[in-house]
C-alpha cells in the first residue's frame, strides 16, 4: 500500500458575495517537502491557506491530512485538531509572555519534556539564553525565529506560512530564509509557504504552485517553471527576479 500524501487538497472553491476567489485548487505535499504557493497579490493564496488551517471553510472540495479527511463541505475537524502549525504575516508573538512562554504555549503543561523542547528549539535557531526575554526586547529577525520555533514546537504534521518574511529588513531576508529552510528540513515538516516573490519561491521551494486569479496555472520544480513558464504572464511574473 502506498503512503498517502501528508497534505492533499482537492478542488477547493471559495466564494465571497458571489465572487469566486479560489477556483478549484488542488495540491498535495509529502513530508519533508516545501511547496510554495506563488502568485500576485489578491490571487487567493491566503484564502487557500486559511481553509487548510480550518479558520475559514470552503464552499467546495476536500482536505486530507495523512489520508484522513479533515474537511469537506459538511464535516470539519477544528483547527486545533488538524496538527497544522501556522505562521501568518500578522501572527505576532504574545507581547505579555516571555520567549520561553511563547514557544511553550501550545505544548502540554508542566512536563519536563516541554522545557527541553523549548531549550532545544532556541538553541537550534541560535537564541540560547533568550528564554526569559520579552518580544519587545528582540529584533525583527529574532522575533521571526521565535515565531518559527513556536509554530514548530508541538511537532505539527504540516506548517503553513503566509509571507513569513515580509516584515523583515531586505538585507536579512536571504539569511533568515536559508536558516528557516535548514530547520524545516531537519524537522521533516511538510510546508506550504505562500509568497508573492518569485525569488523567495526559487530559493526555498521543492515545488512551486503558480497561482493566478484563484487557479493554479502551473506546478513543478522551480527551475522547470522558471525555464519553461506556461504562458507570457508566467514568464513576465518571473522576469524581474533578482
Ligand atoms: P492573496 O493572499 O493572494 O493576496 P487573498 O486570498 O487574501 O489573496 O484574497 C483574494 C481575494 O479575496 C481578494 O480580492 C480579497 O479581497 C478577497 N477576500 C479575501 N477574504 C475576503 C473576505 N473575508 N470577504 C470578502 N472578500 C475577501
Ligand atoms: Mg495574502
Amino acid at each position: 500500500m502506498t503512503t498517502p500524501p501528508r497534505l492533499e487538497v482537492r478542488d477547493l472553491v471559495r466564494r465571497f458575495d458571489g465572487r469566486t476567489v479560489v477556483d478549484g485548487v488542488s495540491l498535495s505535499i509529502e513530508s519533508g517537502q516545501v511547496t510554495c504557493l506563488l502568485g500576485p497579490s489578491g490571487c487567493g493564496k491566503s484564502t487557500t491557506l486559511r481553509m487548510i488551517a480550518g479558520v475559514d471553510m470552503q464552499d467546495e472540495g476536500t482536505i486530507h491530512v495523512d489520508g484522513r479527511l479533515v474537511c469537506d463541505t459538511v464535516f470539519r475537524v477544528p483547527p486545533e485538531r488538524r496538527s497544522i502549525g501556522l505562521m501568518f504575516q500578522d501572527f505576532a508573538l504574545f507581547p505579555h509572555l516571555s520567549v520561553a512562554e511563547n514557544i511553550a504555549f501550545g505544548l502540554p503543561r508542566g512536563s519536563a519534556a516541554r522545557d527541553r523542547r523549548v531549550d532545544e528549539l532556541l538553541e537550534r535557531v541560535s537564541l540560547a539564553g533568550f528564554a526569559p526575554k520579552y518580544p519587545h526586547e528582540l529584533s525583527g529577525g529574532e522575533q521571526q525565529r521565535v515565531a518559527l520555533v513556536r509554530a514548530l514546537a508541538p511537532n505539527p504534521r504540516i506548517l503553513l506560512m503566509d509571507e513569513p518574511f515580509s516584515g523583515l529588513d531586505e538585507r536579512l531576508r536571504d539569511d533568515i530564509r536559508d536558516d528557516t529552510l535548514a530547520l524545516l528540513k531537519e524537522e521533516g515538516t511538510a510546508v506550504l509557504l505562500v509568497t508573492h516573490e518569485p525569488h523567495e519561491a526559487m530559493r526555498m521551494a521543492d515545488e512551486i504552485a503558480l497561482m493566478r486569479a484563484g487557479r493554479i496555472v502551473q506546478s513543478g520544480a522551480p527551475y522547470n517553471i522558471y525555464n519553461a513558464p506556461v504562458d507570457r504572464a508566467a514568464a513576465a511574473f518571473f522576469s524581474d527576479i533578482n
